[in-house]
Parts: structure tokens; C-alpha cells; sequence
């Protein structure tokens, strides 16, 4: 005799960036380990193929996860986690005053300055992280007055392509040359795809200081998923506003 059928319970969910909508089933305990083992690899490329192992395997919505913007894909882990494990989270922050008696300063942070050390404990609410939109971000960045150039947000095949680089600069340029969508001179439009990758970086080498501090203030200013959190250190009494951002920063 057959064993029986383990039905699961689906959620649907609205991504905040693309305003797609999609359904999705809770992770399984095989999928919970191989996301685990992934996250204690620490390297990016590792954990952001499971990652997408793990949506594509829970999406019930036909949806290619490469194609969200990687805001959405964070959301959306997020989410998963939620309903997965347990949407109730507890981080612990270290206090980081250094405005104390000489006494009082029981730690040593990174840079090597004395520091409190007080632990805070916070739990939140995972269900309960919200996508910041900055409306004031433009994707057409004017070059000069004849030239022009339109980005696009990094969606996560992107992202995923851009962690190979262990170098920073090579992967900005990189994730640039990705999210050009075209450039403009004047009434004349050259589409990104009509071009090779090495012609676009070449265009991207020729930008001055200025104008690549532009394209910089797009990138720095995309849709993330944050969550303030305020506490109150138990040794000193210094209370503390705490943004959490990027995902590993969210699961303790
Ligand atoms: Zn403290």
C-alpha cells in the first residue's frame, strides 16, 4: 500500500517592484538543509544558486526568478523563510558606545577602538520587511547635453553573474555593462543588445568622474528590502536605530 499524499498549504504574494504576483508552497526539509549547508559555504555564487534552486522549486506561478529584480527575489526569500520555518526572528547586536568611563568599555570592536560590548537581543517579525522604493532615483542619466544613457535594474541573473568577481571594481563594470539598456545621442537610440559586451565597457571606460558618479547613484539607490529596528543596550542604556539590509543580514 501507497504511503499517503503530504499536501502542502500555499501562500500568494505581491513583489513589491515588479507588482507580480505569485504562489508558492513552503521549503522542505531536504530543500531547508541544502539552503543551509549553501549559507554556511559563505560564498556568494554557492548561496545564490540554491537560493534559486529553492524558489524555482516552491514558485507555482510560471515565473522565471532570473528575470525579477533582485529587490523581488529578496522579498520573496524572505517570505519563504517565513512561511517555511518560522516568521519570528531573534538577532543579537553588539553595543558599540565608546562615550563611556574607561571602566565601562569591556570590548574591542574590528578597527581596535574600546567599545562597550553590551549584547541586545531583537526579535522581529520577518513577515513584516518592506521593500524601500527611492521614486526620486531617475534611469535615464544624462551624460551631457547630447548624450544620454538608460539603466535598468539588475535582475538576479545579474547579480548572480556579478558574484564570480572576487575584484569590486570588475564587478561594478560588470553589473553596469549588464543594465545598460541603451544610450542616446541626440534623436538616436543604440540598443545595448545591438551591441557586444566588450563595445559597452569600452563606452563605460570613457566616462569622466563626474558622470560615472551618476551611474554610481543609480546603482546605490535601487529598490532594497530594510527593516528598522530600534533598541536599548542593557549595560550603558544607549538606545539604538539598527536598518537591517542585504539578506544574510536578516537570519542572525
Ligand atoms: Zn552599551
Amino acid at each position: 500500500m501507497s504511503l499517503p499524499k503530504n499536501d502542502f498549504i500555499t501562500y500568494t504574494l505581491q513583489l513589491p517592484v515588479s507588482k507580480k504576483e505569485i504562489r508558492f508552497r513552503p521549503f522542505l526539509v531536504k530543500e531547508q538543509r541544502n539552503l543551509m549547508v549553501a549559507m554556511e559555504s559563505d560564498d556568494d555564487e554557492t548561496i545564490e544558486r540554491n537560493i534559486k534552486q529553492v524558489l524555482t522549486n516552491c514558485t507555482l506561478t510560471d515565473i522565471d526568478i532570473d528575470k525579477l529584480p533582485m529587490a523581488d527575489v529578496e522579498f520573496y526569500f524572505i517570505n519563504l523563510r517565513a512561511r517555511s520555518v518560522n516568521e519570528i526572528v531573534e538577532n543579537l547586536y553588539q553595543c558599540k558606545n565608546q562615550n563611556l568611563p574607561e571602566e565601562k568599555l569591556k570590548a574591542t570592536d574590528s578597527e581596535g577602538n574600546k567599545i562597550c560590548g553590551g549584547i541586545m537581543k531583537v526579535e522581529f517579525n520577518l513577515l513584516e520587511v518592506k521593500v524601500d522604493i527611492n521614486e526620486n532615483i531617475k534611469d535615464i542619466i544624462k551624460l551631457t547635453d547630447t548624450l544620454s544613457m538608460k539603466l535598468r535594474s539588475p535582475d538576479f541573473a545579474v547579480v548572480q553573474r556579478a558574484s564570480k568577481y572576487t575584484n569590486d571594481t570588475d564587478k561594478a563594470f560588470d553589473m553596469i555593462v549588464d543594465c545598460i539598456e541603451y544610450i542616446a545621442e541626440g534623436e538616436e537610440i543604440h540598443y545595448a543588445k545591438e551591441h557586444t559586451p566588450k563595445e559597452l565597457m569600452e563606452f563605460i571606460e570613457t566616462l569622466n568622474q563626474n558622470q560615472f558618479e551618476k551611474v554610481e547613484e543609480f546603482f546605490m539607490n535601487l529598490p532594497k528590502v530594510s527593516k528598522k529596528l530600534t533598541m536599548q543596550c542593557g549595560k550603558c542604556g544607549l538606545d539604538h536605530a539598527i536598518e537591517v539590509e542585504g539578506l544574510e543580514n536578516f537570519f542572525g
